[in-house]
């Protein structure tokens, strides 16, 4: 596919780049038949195809409407379409930087915006989205019941790690944003566990949010300075010579194993950053590599559902690495349907298109139900809450099983 950029665009780095990403797109189609959104409305301009297009159109016009600005909304940026391709079309890629050029060229809503900046003011900052779950408790009982459904249980996090020691292997984690303030039993598991294995697991208190939540709502650069902020307060114990820069968050986790590519052309930091996504991995890949036998006796015997978020599966690469854990671990694992399909959470999306995310919801929790699982368990936070909404079972991150 090739693209005559627009000279609106042609001194625009992130025009360029989408340019030279689209042109490996053949347009077979092929993407459509796993894209969540394309089999919900079966628009061709809701599946990955009909968005390059637009994207393309964008590029050679120079301008945008609200049907781009629709379409590209409507996309999870779940990237099934990239597990899809036989062409190699680095889709997501494509999506940030069209999302990025379109809020150059197409004016949003006036409550569209309020909405935006609300997450983006609150979602990165635990603190805040501590305040306001607080609040939602307070005032819970006079809420309608759907939106009362959407306050997650509280969480407190019991005991930093069973040994009084701390371990000889040093790895970072990342405390996260929402995750740390709503689901902290995670963190406080793969603490205990992985101390099992004489891994110590430090965290930085000035590292924060990876920078997802401002990255992918067309505020690229607000997400660059957050990326910039956790490359410098993990660089120290990077140059002290940690194994690994651990996320229990597969959201997370894939926004800091692309953190050298979005700041390769940084010249202050583009060696740091590459060196820090070098390091990065997610938990289960961690502890695929440790022997697994002191959980063999779990005496676990809940049958388990493993949902996998789509950053694990289609953006890190890394599925069935849980159900591999969990089945070493002795728990028996429940068979599940259409492990494609995003669950509807997709960072923000569920908040900002509510209608598909219920619909994708639902379809998810059908298809992890089938062998009716006694427990849900997942390796995202935003999966994690968003199916725990509507399940009728309980729904956990997979370490809190190897932590019982
Ligand atoms: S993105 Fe890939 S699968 Fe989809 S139309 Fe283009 S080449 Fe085909
Ligand atoms: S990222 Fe997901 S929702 Fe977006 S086009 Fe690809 S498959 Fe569809």
């Amino acid at each position: 596919m090739q693209v005559q950029l627009n000279p609106a665009f042609s001194e625009n780095k992130t025009a360029k780049e989408a340019a030279g990403l689209l042109q490996s797109c053949v347009h077979c189609g092929f993407c459509n038949a796993t894209c969540p959104t394309y089999q919900d409305l079966f628009d061709e301009r809701d599946g990955p195809r009909g968005r390059i297009y637009l994207i393309k159109h964008m590029l050679e016009s120079g301008e945008a409407g609200d049907t781009t600005r629709t379409h590209l909304d409507r996309c999870l940026t779940c990237r099934a379409c990239e597990t899809t391709c036989p062409s190699g079309v680095k889709y997501g890629r494509i999506a940030d930087a069209g999302r990025e050029l379109m809020e150059t060229v197409v004016s949003r809503s006036v409550s569209d915006r309020f909405l935006r900046r609300m997450i983006r003011l609150i979602f990165p900052y635990p603190r805040r989205i501590g305040v306001l779950l607080g609040l939602g408790r307070i005032i819970g009982p006079i809420l309608p019941r759907t939106l009362r459904r959407q306050i997650p249980p509280k969480q407190i996090a019991l005991g930093r790690s069973r040994s009084s020691s701390p371990g000889t292997r040093k790895m970072i984690v990342l405390g996260g944003c929402v995750q740390a303030a709503v689901t902290p039993k995670t963190n406080a598991a793969a603490r205990r566990v992985l101390r099992h294995f004489d891994i110590d697991l430090q965290e930085s208190r000035s590292a924060g949010c990876c920078g997802a939540v401002d990255y992918h709502l067309g505020a690229q650069q607000h997400g660059l300075n957050s990326v910039r902020r956790n490359i410098d307060a993990w660089w120290p114990q990077v140059e002290a010579g940690v194994e690994a820069i651990v996320t229990t968050a597969s959201g997370c986790g894939v926004m800091v194993k692309d953190y050298g590519e979005m700041l390769k052309d940084d010249e202050s930091y583009s060696t740091k950053a590459r060196r820090v996504s070098e390091l990065a991995k997610d938990l289960s890949e961690v502890l695929e590599a440790e022997d697994l036998g002191v959980f063999e006796a779990s005496g676990i015997k809940l049958r388990t559902a493993v949902h996998c978020p789509c950053t694990l599966s289609h953006g890190q690469k890394l599925s069935g690495s849980v159900e591999r854990i969990l089945k070493r671990a002795g728990i028996p694992i429940a068979e599940t349907t259409e492990k494609h399909l995003c669950c509807g959470s997709a960072g923000t999306y569920s908040l900002l298109q509510a209608d598909i995310s219920q619909r994708l919801l639902a379809r998810k929790l059908v298809a992890l139900s089938v062998d009716k699982p006694e427990q849900i368990v997942t390796a995202n936070v935003g999966c994690q809450l968003h199916l725990g909404t509507q399940s009728d079972v309980p729904v956990m991150h997979w370490i809190e099983l190897l932590d019982k």
